[in-house]
């Protein structure tokens, strides 16, 4: 089959949500296109922004953080290694690798060193890791991005991922969470930076194609504390629908992110659903918060009294 586009070389990527099938170069060019569309129609990115890019050592971050690059946007990486035995140190090598491959140096976070690597946190406070890296993982993100200036703080999050969780929202009628939910979530003079989710309009395997005709080493495998994931079986549901119905996805996300979906209240809520008043800084270390302190500083609290008990003699 030839490439739709230039009609010369041979086709090296199938897209049928596209009806089009595109060599390589072509490709890139589509790629890339998508992507730098989904930023001006949302108004995602501005050509002076400093941008901090999460890096997990998976495709579509390292992609993001490739195209980010390529458009000429002035980045920096952040690696947060979340202390999961194996798995985190074979992400952060190829994080490291692509990094000094593009003459880069990602700043990295180590959550053994913080005091709160993931899966002993989790053990300790009995919840689910994944809630735990969620806080945790959001909390560095915005304090890294304050604490270096950056002006905004990109996220690899995929079509797949952004579809996944409005599936997983509208099955259980989350209206705050589908309020919240789009791939700009604005800053607030009160510390909180700009959040934004570049590649939104690119699907899983659009990302990973590129990423492995650019020759970007990611890690293939999926985080061991992803197995039970909710959002897993959401994105197995869309793909079925996706498989027989092309296209359903960016169709069901563009229709969501329409300004007259009224279950949408755009950008402008990005305060989490649990906010009232205005925010302040957390009293244990001043990152911007609802409460008292933030729900970070209250999860490391949990956490060190739940070690300090299980340190403590029994008692007889
Ligand atoms: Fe964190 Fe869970 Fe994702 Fe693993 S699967 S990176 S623990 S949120
Ligand atoms: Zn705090």
């Amino acid at each position: 089959m030839k490439c739709k586009r230039c009609r010369r070389a041979e086709a090296a990527v199938d897209l049928p949500s596209h009806h089009a099938a595109f060599c390589t170069d072509c490709f890139f060019l589509f790629f890339r296109r998508q992507v730098t569309e989904g930023i001006r129609k949302l108004r995602l990115l501005a050509p002076e922004d400093r941008v901090l890019v999460c890096v997990s050592g998976g495709k579509d971050s390292l992609v993001l953080w490739d195209v980010l690059m390529d458009e000429g946007y002035e980045t920096e990486g952040l690696y947060i290694d979340l202390g999961i035995d194996g798995y985190s140190d074979r992400s952060k090598e190829k994080v490291l690798a692509y990094a000094t491959s593009r003459g880069k140096t990602p700043i990295v976070v180590d959550l053994a060193k913080e005091g709160i690597p993931i899966p002993e946190a989790a053990r300790c406070v009995r919840m689910q890791e994944c809630s735990i890296c969620g806080t945790v993982k959001r909390y560095f993100f915005n304090r890294v991005a304050a604490e270096g200036k950056f002006t905004v703080v990109a996220t690899g999050h995929n079509l797949d991922d952004e579809t996944a969780r409005l599936l997983g929202n509208l099955l259980h009628w989350q209206r705050d969470h589908l309020a919240r939910q789009h791939p700009l979530l604005p800053g607030t003079d009160e510390g909180l930076v700009r959040k934004v989710k570049p590649l939104w309009r690119v699907s899983e395997v659009e990302t990973a194609a590129y990423g492995f005709l650019k020759g970007i080493d990611y890690v293939t495998e999926e985080c061991p504390m992803s197995e039970d994931a909710t959002s897993l079986v959401y994105k197995e549901a869309l793909s079925r629908i996706e498989d027989r119905m092309p296209g359903t996805r960016i169709v069901f996300y563009k229709g969501f992110l329409d300004p007259s979906n009224p279950l949408r209240k755009g950008p402008e809520a990005a305060a989490p659903a649990d906010a009232v008043g205005t925010p302040r800084a957390c009293a244990a270390c001043g990152a911007p918060t609802y409460a008292e302190t933030c729900s970070y500083c209250r999860m490391k609290e949990r956490v060190r009294k739940a070690r300090s008990l299980r340190a403590a003699p029994v008692s007889r």
